[in-house]
């Protein structure tokens, strides 16, 4: 029954590639191992054990590639983020900049009115009538010398904060500049990845396809069904250490016998997923 399936699946896909070509007779290989020592309908299980088996071998390499392409746009994501938070901080200061050349601008035109004013109480002290004129205008004088002290302290400060902000600027700078050399590098490298991964993908795809012809339509929906519900993406596992290796229950020695004997198809009592032995499966990864 699935001999037939096989060749028909076989002539509808010919011609075929060098690497299509190599997978079938690859499959056709551990299957003729045992044709002559073993019943029909054995071999046609065997053969669907190791066709299920391999396809999910190549199913799980694509899993694979698809994980590592979905976490490289990530990098380069987080190092944009990066970028935006830099240049908002750079425009921060300079709009600090901005203001604290503002306040000091103000600072200069206080004093400018402060002397102006001295000027001025002085040359009315020398009209006055009396020393108590005198005095006040001597006392005006001061605070406007005090206004002048006060502003050029500001001033000072100001200058230093200015100062400050300039050198940080340069420091986030040269971070920015770092980090857009990186973005730069990070995305050919990404476009690299995704040329190479996406070559690679397109040919685990037609094998995988290519794998499909040799498993009929019930197990293959089965297959694909228990791949969709696995957590990893493992439809197909081998038996380890006397245990299922996708869910790690036990498996009775009676029920491991029969993984052996590649009689029927069994799968996990307790994860449902198919089960193939030990020994098929590193054949099958050789
Ligand atoms: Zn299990």
């Amino acid at each position: 029954m699935a001999k037939t399936s096989k060749e028909n699946s076989t002539s509808k896909n010919s011609p075929v590639d060098n690497q299509e070509q190599q997978d079938k007779s690859y499959i056709s290989a551990h299957v003729s191992l045992t044709s002559s020592e073993t019943e029909e309908s054995e071999i046609s299980i065997e053969k669907k054990l190791i066709a299920l088996y391999s396809l999910q071998q190549i199913d799980s390499q694509i899993d694979k590639i698809r994980i590592i392409r979905g976490e490289l746009p990530l990098e380069v994501e987080d190092l944009e983020d990066e970028i935006v938070g830099l240049q908002t901080r750079i425009d921060n200061y300079i709009q600090d900049i901005e203001n604290l050349g503002v306040q000091v601008k103000e600072k200069e035109n206080q004093i400018k009115e402060s002397t102006q004013h001295i000027k001025r109480y002085e040359e009315q002290q020398n009209n006055v009538r009396n020393s108590r004129e005198f005095e006040s205008l001597a006392k005006e004088i001061e605070y406007q010398n005090l206004e002048i002290a006060l502003a050029e302290k500001r001033i000072k400060e100001y200058s230093h904060n200015l100062s400050l902000k300039n050198e940080e600027i340069a420091a986030a700078q040269k971070v920015l500049d770092e980090r857009r050399n990186d973005l730069e590098i990070k995305k050919s490298e990404l476009a690299d990845i995704v040329n190479e991964t996406e070559k690679e993908e397109q040919a685990l795809l037609n094998k995988s396809e290519d794998l499909q012809h040799f498993i009929e339509d019930r197990l293959l929906t089965a297959y694909k069904r228990i791949r969709k519900n696995a957590r990893n993406g493992l439809a197909v596992v081998s038996v380890e250490r006397d245990a299922c290796g996708g869910c790690f229950s036990a498996i009775p020695p009676q029920r491991h016998l029969d993984i052996r004997m590649h009689k029927k198809i069994i799968v996990c009592e307790y994860c449902g997923r198919i089960l193939v032995d030990h020994g098929l499966a590193s054949s099958v990864n050789q």
